[in-house]
């Protein structure tokens, strides 16, 4: 039998480039997905199924997706049986305490006893329960930025990034409860079937090369030869650095992998040592 991998991701929204953009990545050839809620990869035992972002948590919980790319939020909202395997690393959100701007807010003791309107009661309550605070939730599913204003709740608990609406809305941020980004999820089913596991573990062998890929340049610099030990010394290198001749017999090439998180750090150190020519170019995949 020739069993298919299904995955879950958003139809239509903040995550669905990103989902469909790391598939591809992968290497993974998807069609025509905007007309259809089920497309199978060209290239791989694979199904991605589109659905609307709440529902994917539950559709992965009854492994009618096996796996599935969905926010944090969502995930730990809905509450389900599913496993978090991985962080994506895009999709990064914060669900924050928003308050009226003339109102202050200093810790989470201010908040009790007040009401607070929110999309994400759970994670909410939970909270409040952790601080031991009480306070009255109301769960609103849209547009919950209004509610101070129409007197249904004090404040509002809701996902922000650049905070206009909030401003909009007179609006402003007090503290964030939780970070976000979108995660892939797990059928805690899946292992009951080996043909499904061998592609899953395919698959995900795949995202984490290209995630690390993501993460790296490969770097390469002109060096003096009186330099190089000091220069090798400032690159954290995958495992160890190529070097090469020059026709200069002065001079050496260096190339390297780098994560992009020290990448300017770096490139200064190296300058400073000697290095002269440096160019970085962004990797595909990293397979180690
Ligand atoms: P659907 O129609 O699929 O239910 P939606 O309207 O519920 O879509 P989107 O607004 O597309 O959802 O957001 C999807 C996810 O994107 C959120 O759950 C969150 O994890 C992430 N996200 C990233 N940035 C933001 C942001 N600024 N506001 C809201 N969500 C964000
Ligand atoms: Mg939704």
């Amino acid at each position: 039998m020739n069993k298919k991998l299904k995955l879950a991701v958003q139809k239509k929204g903040r995550l669905s480039e990103k989902s469909i953009g790391l598939l591809r990545n992968c290497g993974l050839e998807i069609e025509n997905f905007q007309e259809r809620l089920i497309v199978s990869a060209s290239n791989f035992n694979l199904e991605v199924l589109f659905l609307r972002d709440d529902d994917i948590p539950e559709y992965v919980q009854e492994n009618v997706a096996h796996i599935g790319i969905v926010g944090e939020n969502v995930v730990l909202e809905k509450n389900l049986d599913v496993e978090i395997v991985k962080k994506l690393g895009f999709g990064r959100c914060t669900l924050s305490l928003a308050i009226p701007e003339k109102n202050k807010v200093t810790n989470i003791q201010d908040i009790q006893n007040k009401t607070i309107a929110t999309s994400y009661p759970n994670i909410v309550r939970n909270y409040l329960n952790e601080n031991g605070v009480e306070a009255k939730v109301i769960e609103l599913n849209g547009s919950v930025e209004i509610a101070p204003s129409l007197g249904v709740a004090d404040y509002i608990c809701d996902l922000v990034s650049t905070g206009n609406t909030l401003k909009q809305n007179k609006l402003k941020k007090s503290f964030n409860i939780l970070n976000s980004q979108a995660v892939l999820i797990k059928s805690k089913k899946l292992d009951n079937y080996d043909e499904l596991k061998i592609l899953y573990r395919k698959l995900l062998d795949r995202i984490e090369s290209s995630l690390k890929a993501q993460k790296s340049k490969y770097i390469m610099m002109n060096v003096p030869k009186d330099s190089l030990k000091e220069i090798i010394k400032i690159i954290p290198s995958l495992k160890s650095p190529t070097i090469l001749p020059l026709a200069d017999e002065n001079l050496l090439a260096v190339h390297a992998v780098i994560f992009e998180d020290k990448f300017w750090e770096i490139n200064e150190e190296l300058k400073q040592a000697g290095a002269s020519g440096i160019l970085s170019i962004p990797i595909e995949n990293i397979i180690l």
